[in-house]
């Protein structure tokens, strides 16, 4: 018995009869999500899946009252779903228990576990996060939209469904001054556990100098687009007031300065910038301030998030 592709879901199967083995994505380009109800209970779509007079089956059925899911075609194989041969054939089919009249069944569990579960997708398959506007698109679509049916019916609201993929897909990611994978600094800057405002264990000092020898954090944008950068550090009367920060952004580096005798103990916004997709982007707690004599500048942890 297969297991689950999404842990999250369990698996119940489809008779043999009612979907096509393939080799996805090698086979075929997975890049559409489309978006069904049952009209029908959770448990009548599972089971008609599994008859072999069905001819239909869906990759996922997600329920109503809990937002549970249920597994019955494996994602590298095309489920029966669409009425569209050239769609089946690209797309993950998800079944929503409900009625296309009735807003009831819409609940706040079906879309929160449904949204969860294409965030996973999206992620998985490079699945673009927007409506795709016909079936030759890329992306979300309603079942309606690729062949003469009123599937998922007329309360499916594929605008706040997007909106919550989007935040399951957000990306976020701190980087400590103690990960040794992703920080750098020579041995110029000391290492310090004296104030209770720093992140972590301990964090970084150096006193200012020209001759900027940065202590550094590497990051990760998993796809290109607008980031908000933040930076924590403790603040203490004797630290820098004008501490150069410099960000590497899609177009070159930014530089921004903070104020570190104050704001401490959180993270502080250093700015919202266009960062390009790739491992290995760098932030860099600069020596080299304009107050030399302003006090060390403190390197602690940075933090990038998503905008979505
Ligand atoms: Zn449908």
């Amino acid at each position: 018995m297969p297991r689950p592709d999404y842990q999250q879901a369990r698996w119940y199967g489809a008779h043999s009869g009612n979907y096509s083995t393939a080799n996805r994505p090698s086979s075929n380009p997975i890049n559409r999500i489309v978006l069904h109800i049952t009209e029908g209970s959770w448990s009548s779509a599972i089971n008609w899946f599994n008859d072999s007079r069905a001819q239909v089956s869906a990759h996922y059925v997600v329920r109503s009252s809990d937002g549970f899911i249920g597994q019955c075609v494996e994602e590298k194989d095309i489920a029966w779903h669409a009425g569209n041969w050239p769609v089946n054939q690209t797309s993950i089919g998800i079944e929503h228990e409900g009625f296309g009249n009735d807003p009831k069944w819409m609940t706040s569990a079906l879309y929160d576990s449904s949204a969860r579960l294409s965030a996973y997708l999206c992620r998985k398959y490079n699945v673009p996060i927007r409506h795709a506007q016909s079936a030759s698109e890329q992306g979300f679509l309603l079942h309606r939209q690729v062949t003469s049916t009123a599937c998922p019916g007329r309360y499916f609201d594929i605008a706040h469904y997007l909106n919550r993929v989007r935040s399951y897909t957000q990306h976020r990611q701190v980087v400590d001054n103690a990960n040794s994978n992703r920080f750098r600094a020579s041995g110029a800057w000391g290492t310090s556990s004296y104030s209770s405002q720093r992140y972590g264990s301990d964090y970084r000092f150096a006193n200012p100098s020209s001759n900027n020898d940065p202590a550094m954090f590497k990051i990760r944008i998993p796809r290109r687009g607008r980031y908000r950068i933040f930076a924590w550090w403790p603040a203490l009367p004797g630290y820098n007031p004008r501490t150069p920060i410099a960000i590497q952004t899609a177009s070159g580096w930014q530089r921004v300065f903070v104020n570190q005798r104050q704001n401490g103990g959180r993270w502080n916004l250093l700015g919202t910038f266009e960062m390009a997709a790739g491992d290995g982007w760098w932030i860099r707690i600069q020596r080299s301030s304009p107050q030399p004599n302003g006090g060390y500048v403190i390197a602690d942890a940075v933090r990038v998030v998503e905008v979505v």
